[in-house]
């Protein structure tokens, strides 16, 4: 790997390390640390020789450039031994629906965990349905009983741990083992815990997503996905990459590098305020429960615990039953926890959400209104402070 050259390195490097050197070629950027953008369709051949034997480390703009390249240097390196590949994709749903058409055929049969992000479900439902791939959904938390599910023509599961909104923690592991056993392989969308915090492919995962708009990306501006591969199934990737012209644009490729470089500082406080800020909601008389799996008192503690390394800035809170024009009256209160769609950037975010309208094999039932809340990089004291605001206002539209 360039990084250890140029480096000096012989031995393994630790995670923080190697999201710092890895992915840089100094010979090639010619001294300079971070690669150039390289905006590029044609590549020139020098001889008709090396034209018509397709010579030369770059071919076409789509397949890859030197800024590609150092991003999947990176990201190989962070997701470690068991990654053979890395695709990009324009958005993380570009990189799920591109993982699915990779893998499936007519006739298939696909198991999707119910707490899946829900353009993955409507990709599912909506698309895959059409070509004649049949979709099952099944309970986050069903672990081995998975086998249950299973038919003759399973082809792939689709795990999220821990899931979209509600944070239920699946048991990767045992999911995995009996996919494997069946002859069926696992996707994990692992856009919450990153490889940092969550080496799937070291757990039985054969593809692991990344939404990179969110935490690599990590400061609103791109949109970005990544799919990383183990050796079993990188060459249906790379295959379905290379015929569906998948490819990401220049600016957001070396964003999405630049990213990396502090996604370890950037998790590391993300985890540590959202933490304090869960432990602090839990102690408030206006909530009923909070949903973080970091928490002891979690259901999917000791789950996390056992598969992760780290918890990130995601989770969500159970008000007490509330009068929805209270809930709206204490958002419309907040200046510092924004209201929109999407998260992992350095500000702090919040959105109401309700699962029930669209779970089939489980049901949501929270017992109050829910809150998604993605905590930022700013002062833990001024956010608290904002939701002290915020209660007040739920409390005189109560
Ligand atoms: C945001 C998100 C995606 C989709 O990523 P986009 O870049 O918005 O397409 C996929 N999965 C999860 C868990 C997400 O949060």
């Amino acid at each position: 790997m360039s990084s250890s050259k140029d480096h000096g390195h012989t031995g393994p490097l630790k995670p923080q390390t190697e999201l710092v050197t890895s992915g840089r070629d100094t010979v090639a950027q010619k001294g300079f640390i971070n690669p150039p953008v390289v905006r590029g369709s044609t590549v020139l051949y020098p001889t008709a020789d090396d034209l018509h034997a397709h010579r030369g480390e770059f071919q076409y703009g789509r397949h890859g450039t030197p800024t590609t390249k150092a991003l999947q240097d990176a990201l190989m390196a962070l997701e470690g031994p068991n990654c053979a590949g890395v695709g990009l994709a324009p958005s993380g749903v570009a990189a799920i629906t591109t993982a699915l058409m990779a893998v499936l055929k007519s006739g298939d049969h696909l198991l999707v965990i119910d707490s899946a992000y829900r353009p993955t479900r409507n990709f599912c439902d909506g698309f895959l349905k059409r070509y004649g791939v049949e979709t099952t959904y099944f309970d986050p938390l069903i672990g081995e009983k998975i086998e249950e599910l299973f038919k003759q023509n399973t082809r792939a599961v689709i795990v999220e741990a821990p899931g979209s909104q509600s944070f239920e923690m699946p048991d990767i592991p045992a999911i995995a083992a009996v996919a494997h056993r069946k002859g069926a392989l696992v996707i994990d969308d692992n856009t919450w815990a990153t490889p940092l915090y969550h080496r799937s492919l070291d757990q039985g995962i054969d593809i692991s997503i990344q939404a990179a708009t969110k935490y690599i990306g990590g400061h609103s501006d791109i949109m970005f996905g990544t799919i990383s591969a183990n050796a079993k199934t990188w060459p249906q990737i790379a295959e379905a990459i290379r015929l569906l012209g998948v490819c990401a644009g220049p600016d957001d490729v070396f964003l999405a590098l630049r990213g990396l470089r502090t996604l370890a500082v950037r998790l590391a406080h993300h985890q540590q305020s959202a933490l304090e800020m869960a432990r602090w909601f839990v102690d408030r008389p206006e909530v009923l429960r909070v949903i973080h799996p970091a928490l002891e008192s979690d259901p999917g503690y000791a789950i996390w615990k056992r598969d992760f390394t780290g918890a990130t800035g995601l989770f969500s809170v159970v008000l007490k039953p509330a009068p929805k024009k209270a809930v709206d009256a204490m958002l419309d209160a907040l200046t510092l926890f924004g209201m929109g769609y999407s998260w992992g950037g350095f500000e702090s975010l919040v959105i109401p959400f309700d699962c029930s309208s669209y779970r089939t094999a489980t049901k949501w039932n929270p017992g109050g209104p829910a809150l998604r809340f993605h905590i930022g990089l700013e002062n833990i004291g001024d956010l608290k402070n904002d939701l002290e605001r915020g209660f007040a206002a739920l409390k005189a539209a109560s």
